[in-house]
């Protein structure tokens, strides 16, 4: 019997998580990538900058990629690139965005030097492209962020259709409203997989449009009689159009804060994606020409990051802007579940200096820019597949999808709820995953090392967190196998050493008392013997003197 052909889809991450999004689409061994995002860590991950994707499955297969398609500019998307590309990138590997989407990637680069340097051909929506076996169509999807696209991928064994992030918007901004003429025109050439948007799966009811959020925005406005401080994502390009447009609909200067706003601002100005009226953007040093009633500042930093414009505001480490009474500060939210503290102490803190504070979670780049439960359905039922996977979501929103998928007709068994390194199998006739799973792990990035920090790295920064650490130096005479002197001890995060003389005194003590134990009779000392022993016995005592666990590390000097 011949071979039943079959495509093979593997998702590296987004499918059981909000981030790090990329997709593998495998057809006799040629593979598409679709998107290559990051995410940000966990409250749990001390020190780690961002999670990539593992592409381990991708080694030995490099020759085999055609090329990668990005559906839209946000991090979760693109993020991963400076991280990935050059273990996959050869010459004439096809790389396609829309304008937006490749200007945000280009110039990110631009920070990453010793990379290759990238091509990137523009598509927009209606654009075909054809790569191996895949031709891909490229069509407009509303989302919180212009020129986002979801694709139309034909293969061997059936039409696919990815959403990319989207939501349906009748009033969106600087965009035409979704086309679902077009929707429905693509889907009559039938669609055998739908891999759709889970990100608000959730959430009962119908996304906020646009400009039900400019509206609230509006009242904002309207009311504020000194400066308006406005904090949203840097790459939440329509929430920045909005505040630039209320600012010169009520005659007010706008000032760009934070580094990765004025780079994006003025991305997307020179893209025509961002409409600024001539003199509506003024400096630092023109604030004082103007009335606070007359001032909007526009920057980072809405969910307590350490390092953005707003907490070096409120934090009176910024050079030049401080809080005062009467002004209105607007956070647009959260995004990463853990930081809600972060957010309240930055609330606080704002109120602390007498300004307002809105916090409107509609706002939020996830509640705002998301498809929810009845848009999720609608697509289901314009695209009518014969399959559907959820995609883009914490394992709770793909099952939450795939309820909604059963609501609008669609069989379970025509349903797959996978997650990240799973091997789905696509024919014809059937939707399946394989025992079988590859490397989907969290790859850690801190500073310039990429996958170095793993568990056992976290663990111990988690304990150094905890009980910090404790070192002991110690002596020992080669002739007689004893500690020559007293032990040093350094110590940091555990107990003040100058206030626990005695704690330290009795530690010595027993620091001597075990290395002259194990070394006493002689023969050669088993120094790896001596160091668990230390840490072990030591570990014990000094948990019964203060009920804490620091990490002890020994150190035997022999002379
Ligand atoms: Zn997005």
């Amino acid at each position: 019997m011949k071979k039943q052909k079959k495509l093979i889809i593997i998702p590296l991450g987004g499918l059981g998580e909000v981030g790090r999004n990329m997709m593998l689409l495998e057809y006799q061994k040629k593979i598409l990538i679709i998107d290559v995002g990051f995410r940000l860590p966990e409250e749990s991950m001390p020190g780690i900058d961002c999670i990539i994707p593992n592409i381990s499955y991708l080694r030995g297969k490099e020759k085999n990629i055609l090329g990668i398609v990005f559906t839209h500019g946000h991090y979760d998307h693109i993020g991963a690139i400076p991280y990935i590309i050059n273990k996959i990138w050869r010459p004439g590997l096809e790389i396609y965005a829309s304008s937006l989407t490749r200007g945000i990637i280009l110039k990110r680069q631009e920070e990453f030097p010793f990379q290759p340097k990238l091509e990137i051909n523009k598509v927009k929506d209606g654009s075909r492209i054809k790569l191996g076996p895949f031709k891909i169509e490229f069509f407009k999807q509303n989302h919180n962020i212009p020129d986002n696209l979801g694709l139309f991928i034909q293969t061997p064994i059936g039409n696919l259709l990815h959403t990319s992030d989207f939501k349906f918007d009748p009033n969106p901004v600087n965009e035409p409203p979704t086309d679902f003429q077009k929707l429905k025109r693509i889907a009559d050439r039938k669609i055998l997989l739908l891999l759709s948007d889970s990100t608000g799966a959730e959430k009962e009811g119908h996304s906020f449009s646009e400009k039900e959020i400019f509206k609230n925005l509006e009242e904002i406005f309207k009311r504020s009689e000194g400066r308006i401080i406005a904090a949203t994502f840097s790459s939440l390009i329509n929430r920045i159009q909005q505040m630039i447009t209320l600012s010169e609909k009520y005659k007010r200067k706008v000032i760009i804060e934070g580094r990765s706003m004025k780079t994006n601002v003025e991305i997307s100005r020179n893209l025509h994606y961002l409409k600024v009226k001539k003199g509506t953007l003024i400096n630092k040093k023109q604030i004082a020409n103007f009335p606070d009633s007359k001032i909007t500042v526009l920057c980072t930093g809405a969910q307590g990051e350490a390092s953005a414009a707003l907490m070096r505001i409120t934090s009176k480490e910024h050079k030049s802007l401080r809080l005062k009474k009467g002004d209105s500060v607007i956070l647009s939210s959260s995004v990463i579940p853990g930081n809600e503290r972060t957010v309240q102490i930055l609330k606080d803190n704002i109120l602390r200096q007498g300004a307002k504070v809105f916090h409107y979670k509609m706002m939020d780049i996830h509640a705002g820019g998301h498809a929810k439960k009845e848009e999720l359905k609608k697509m289901i039922e314009i695209m009518r597949p014969s399959f559907l996977l959820p995609i883009h979501g914490q394992y709770s929103m793909l099952v939450s999808h795939a309820q909604i998928a059963q609501e609008a007709g669609l069989p379970e068994k025509n349903i797959i709820v996978a997650e990240n390194g799973q091997i789905i199998n696509l024919t014809q006739k059937k939707i399946s995953i394989e025992k079988q799973v590859v490397s989907s792990n969290y790859v850690m990035v801190d500073g310039l090392g990429i996958g170095d920090v793993g568990e056992v790295v976290l663990r111990d920064r988690k304990m150094l967190a905890q009980d910090g650490m404790f070192v002991i130096v110690a002596i020992i005479d080669r002739q007689t196998g004893k500690v020559k002197g007293s032990p040093d001890i350094i110590s940091r995060g555990f107990v003040y050493l100058r206030e626990s003389k005695k704690l330290l005194k009795d530690t010595r003590k027993q620091v001597i008392t075990i290395v002259n134990k194990a070394t006493g009779s002689g023969g050669a000392v088993n120094w790896t013997y001596l160091k668990d022993e230390i840490r072990n016995k030591i570990g014990e005592f000094l948990y019964k003197k203060t009920k804490r666990r620091p990490i002890i590390l020994p150190v035997l000097i022999e002379v």
